[in-house]
């Protein structure tokens, strides 16, 4: 992956999961500021529709099914998947990876788990992260407090947290966001030691 004289350090692709509730949203946006190695969010494309508060090209790219279809048979995606069963589709595009290597940074990806074991299929050397809260009961807490989705989606996000957390062994490293400061240290400290044995 890495491409002597391409940028200034290694390139990277840092990849964090977690189940919708364990705050890594939060984490990932604590990143952007404060990781000593420059992490440029990728913005994904989804098909799902934007919420109020969202900016297309911003938080996502929102695209129709059949623009999402199209990009992906022209291989334009390094990964995609069916995100929650809701049917909405959400991907990383390549050129969002691109666009990161280019700027001189790191590409930060935040994406699900289907999405995070095809990139890892891929790139094998993929810094990835898992972020977990410490019972379910306090991630279930943590849904609720939110207060954007209604009962049935809390159920079904609960369901597939379960199911994502099987897969938690399959990244690099697992963050317990027991404490938002001490879990953005732990990955702070985690890209530093990456970046002095890469780069
Ligand atoms: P939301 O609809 O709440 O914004 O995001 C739902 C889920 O989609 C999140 O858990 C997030 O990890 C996942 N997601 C967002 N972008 C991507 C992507 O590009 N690829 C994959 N595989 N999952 C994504």
């Amino acid at each position: 992956m890495n491409e002597p004289g391409a940028t200034r350090i290694g390139f990277l692709i840092v990849v964090i999961s977690g189940p919708s509730g364990s705050g890594k949203t939060t984490i990932v946006s604590r990143l952007e500021r404060e990781s000593p190695v420059p992490l440029i969010k990728s913005i994904s494309a989804t098909t799902r529709p934007r919420r109020e508060n969202e900016v297309d090209g911003q938080d996502y790219y929102f695209l129709a099914p059949d623009e999402f279809e199209r990009r992906r048979n022209s291989g334009e995606f390094l990964e995609y998947a069916e995100v929650h069963r809701t049917g909405y589709w959400y991907g990383t595009l390549k050129s969002e990876v691109d666009r990161a290597r280019g700027a001189g940074g790191w590409a930060l990806l935040e994406i699900d788990v289907e999405g995070a074991l095809n990139v890892m299929n891929e790139y094998s050397d993929a810094l990835t992260i898992f972020v977990t809260t410490p019972s379910e009961k306090e991630f279930e807490q943590r849904l609720r407090d939110r207060g954007t989705e209604d009962e049935q989606v809390i159920q079904r996000r609960l369901e597939t947290a379960r199911s994502e957390l099987k897969f938690a062994d399959r990244y690099r490293h697992t963050v317990i966001n027991d404490q938002l400061d001490r879990a953005v240290g732990e990955i702070i400290d985690i890209i530093s030691q990456e970046a002095g044995e890469c780069c």
